[in-house]
């Protein structure tokens, strides 16, 4: 299961990276809102200011004609001085509250401060024309002369700001949307980053397992279509010694597997050996006679049977002593087991008796066969110290021939064999 960490790693990290960028991305939009309600809102109020002072402006100018004009008298006059003071004292305020609009502010501190400037002299001047209408028209006309320039100055001043503002609340928008489409890209980027990650994780822990579990998977193949010693497994014992996890245990398991295997075919060895000579042993050499006796008899071919024996072995022993006998029949076996053809199988028959069952090939080549075995053991010299003896032996061949069974082609061998001593020893009968 550690496997699977990495990609939970990056499945995580992907997660709240992720994550982080859609909050950022949601803040973002939520303060690009806050931005544009905002500016909004200025150019509102900008233009509500913009309307009422042409209304007031208006309402001075038919106030100051209508007084001119004597349509009307003192005290009326006063009312609408009244009035129109109470209104520039409110409009004051709101030019003032704009003046320190954050937004105002950012196109320019000295754009506010003369807003507010312009708006104060033109209320003096109207206040003072309106305060004097009544008495004396002619400075009240010269007085509102001047209030008028400075309302062109104060339009054309609000109408340069409302624009500045424009300007920027665009820019806010612009720049809003640049954030919002850069952090879509980098929410787009992690992902694709994540996603190549994952699917390079996916595809390397997919290797990981499959070289693993195939390297499993042929050690068992090896393992379960095994005949002989079972074979070395450096995969397994490097995964074993340096794996983690499962694969650590699966490739104990397995070798844990062969080392059964490796003591059941060493114990299946030794039930089949004999321990003296290493040969294998009568039980086997029986069970292989039946199978080759049959396969021959199916096959059509013939089988040949070796009866071996040592001749005056006895005299061995009484001269040099049992384990010197012992050391004899050890030499005579390998000697026995050098000659065997690829098909023939040699094995101790009883205690200085070998007999080979040998599948395949005329009379004349089991004759020679047996020839050649016998030949051989003449010649063996076996030597310990300064005691040196040559030994001979006398071979019974029997060949297996139309209505034998196991037991005749036996009999035959054993009577070839009981032959070959009387005649002599040292010599071979083929019967
Ligand atoms: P022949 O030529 O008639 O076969 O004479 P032989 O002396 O070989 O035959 P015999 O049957 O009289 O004697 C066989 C001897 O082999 C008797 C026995 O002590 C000896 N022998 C049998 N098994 C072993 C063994 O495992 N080790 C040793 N050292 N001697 C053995
Ligand atoms: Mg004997
Ligand atoms: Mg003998």
């Amino acid at each position: 299961m550690l496997i699977l960490l990495p990609m939970v790693l990056v499945s995580m990290l992907g997660g709240l990276v992720a994550t982080w960028s859609l909050y950022s991305l949601r803040a973002e939009n939520r303060n690009r809102h806050q931005h544009e309600r905002q500016d909004l809102q200025v150019l509102i109020d900008s233009a509500q200011l913009g309307e009422e002072m042409a209304v007031v402006h208006q309402l001075v100018a038919q106030s100051l004609k209508a007084a001119a004009a004597g349509e009307l008298d003192e005290a009326a006059l006063y009312g609408r001085h009244t009035e129109i003071v109470e209104i520039l004292a409110a409009l004051g305020k709101r030019t003032r509250l704009l003046s320190r609009q954050q937004h105002v502010l950012e196109i320019g501190a000295d754009s506010a401060r003369l807003l507010v400037e312009d708006f104060d002299n033109y209320r003096n001047f109207v206040v003072m024309a309106t305060d004097i209408a009544a008495i004396d028209p002619a400075t009240a006309a010269g007085y509102i002369g001047k209030a008028h320039g400075y309302f062109v100055d104060f339009v054309k001043r609000r109408q340069a700001i409302t624009a500045m503002i424009s300007d920027v609340a665009l820019a806010h928008v612009d720049k809003g949307a640049v954030v919002i489409a850069k952090t879509i890209v980098l929410v787009l980027a992690i992902s694709g980053v994540v996603g190549v990650l994952m699917l390079a994780l996916a595809v390397a822990s997919g290797r990981f397992l499959s070289l693993r579990l195939t390297a499993i998977a042929d050690a068992l193949r090896l393992l379960s279509g095994l005949s002989g010693k079972p074979p070395p497994l450096p995969d397994m014992e490097r995964m074993r010694n340096t794996g983690f996890g499962e694969f650590k245990e699966m490739a104990a398991a397995v070798l844990a597997f062969r080392t059964a295997i490796q003591e059941r075919h060493r114990a299946e060895e030794k039930s089949v050996t004999d321990e003296l000579t290493g040969l294998r042993n009568r039980r086997f050499l029986m069970t292989r006679f039946r199978e080759e006796f049959e396969r021959t008899r199916r096959g059509g071919s013939v089988l040949g049977f070796l009866m071996i024996d040592l001749d005056h072995f006895k005299n061995i022993n009484d001269t040099c002593g049992h384990p010197f006998g012992d050391l004899v029949l050890q030499r005579v076996a390998q000697s026995l087991q050098g000659m065997l053809r690829e098909y023939d199988v040699a094995g101790r028959y009883g205690g200085e008796e070998f007999a080979v069952v040998a599948s395949g090939g005329s009379n004349s080549d089991l004759l020679a066969l047996a020839e050649r075995i016998r030949k051989a053991i003449e010649e063996l010299e076996i030597r310990e110290g300064s005691v040196s003896v040559r030994v001979t032996i006398s071979v019974g061949v029997a060949v297996s021939a139309l209505g034998d069974s196991r037991e005749t082609l036996l009999k035959r061998a054993d009577t070839a064999l009981y032959q070959a001593k009387s005649e002599g020893r040292n010599r071979t009968v083929l019967l």
